[in-house]
């Protein structure tokens, strides 16, 4: 049994083993052994962060101009460094720094960009007031290795004149596509700019925004952007409710009342496993357990392919139950595999 715990990022330690003191290097996931790597001595004693005065902070460099952010990338690839990408709109929670961890387990340099895109954003949605925290958020980053944060202006990403966009693949029509036409427009633009900007080996998604993932997958393929596109689990609350910087909008008996989709998800997770292969029946038990906590409105709840989004009646096959609904004026997403 390793002494201790699997390390969630990467991390130097100083290590006093039997055979002396030692400094080694974890990367991200490792397991930290009981032993050092000298000779197989048992008894570590000691570890403790050694980079800088408290256990993990890093600092960040912070830049606003595609063309510097361009030659760090290219600096970086030139010495042979792998780079990861986390596209967000700030207001960094737990989720987003899931994405961030599994970049740095897998790349050597990783770059978090936030930016809320003013094109995904349908007119009277909250564009205007979307929670926006960089100090903030690169206080959270701190606890990470993340050499680049990329905080372009709007004027940066959308020059004047800037009429071009991307014609989103067909993955993006149902769901998400019928309740914010234009949605997944903005948001293909924005991702494939970034791309551009920033040309990752490796980009991270959130199943939790899980069709915009594969339209992003979809857009990848079909453009044959040299990317490889990684969708990480969606993380929650203890309670089950799925972050989002949204839920900040929540007053506390709004967000009771939208731990009802997790529990909705939930219900029909089970109902598979007993048996059930009708989706009508899923469905309408879900809508019932969403109505009866007091949802504003429910803008779909329902069962498709995970490849296609496409809607199914049977339950055979891998599923996925998909839901948005509003909670006073704000709207929330989530999604569960089924079956
Ligand atoms: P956003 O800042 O909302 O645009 O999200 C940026 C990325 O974080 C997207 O790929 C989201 O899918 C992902 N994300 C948002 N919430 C979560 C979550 N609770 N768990 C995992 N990933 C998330």
């Amino acid at each position: 049994m390793p002494l201790f715990a699997r390390t969630s990022r990467f991390m130097r330690v100083a290590v006093s083993s039997n055979c002396g003191p030692c400094t080694l290097e974890y990367a991200h996931g490792n397991e930290i052994p009981d032993t050092c790597r000298k000779g197989g001595v048992s008894s570590v004693s000691l570890t403790t962060a050694i980079d800088g005065s408290s256990m993990g902070r890093y600092t960040s460099q912070v830049l606003h101009s595609s063309h510097e952010m361009r030659q760090l990338v290219a600096q970086a690839h030139r010495v042979g460094q792998s780079v990861g990408l986390v596209p967000t709109m700030g207001a960094l929670h737990r989720g987003h720094l899931s994405l961030v961890d599994a970049s740095i387990g897998e790349c050597d340099r990783t770059i978090v960009t936030i930016f809320v895109n003013p094109t995904q954003f349908l007119p009277g949605e909250d564009y205007d007031r979307y929670p926006r925290s960089v100090p903030a958020d690169l206080e959270l980053l701190s606890e990470y290795p993340v050499e680049w944060v990329f905080a372009p202006s709007v004027e940066e990403m959308y020059p004047r004149r800037f009429s071009t966009y991307v014609h989103p693949p067909a993955v993006s029509e149902p769901w998400e596509g019928v309740q914010r036409p234009g949605h997944f427009r903005g948001v293909t633009t924005v991702v494939l700019k970034l791309f551009h900007i920033i040309p990752a080996d490796v980009a991270y998604f959130g199943h939790k925004d899980y069709q915009q993932s594969q339209v992003i997958r979809r857009m990848v393929e079909d453009l044959s952007l040299p990317i490889t596109i990684r969708v990480c689990p969606t993380v929650r609350d203890p309670d089950g409710m799925a972050l989002s910087s949204r839920n900040q909008y929540l007053q506390p008996h709004e967000r009771n009342i939208g731990l009802s989709i997790s529990q909705g998800l939930n219900l029909a997770t089970d109902l598979v496993a007993q048996g059930e292969r009708r989706a009508s029946v899923v469905l309408e038990r879900v809508r019932r357990v969403l109505e009866e906590a007091g949802v504003t409105s429910i803008d779909y709840v329902a069962l498709v392919h995970p490849d296609t989004m496409e809607s199914v009646s049977t339950i055979n096959n891998p599923t996925l139950a998909i839901v948005a609904v509003w909670v006073g004026a704000t709207r929330l997403i989530d999604n569960r595999l089924i079956g």
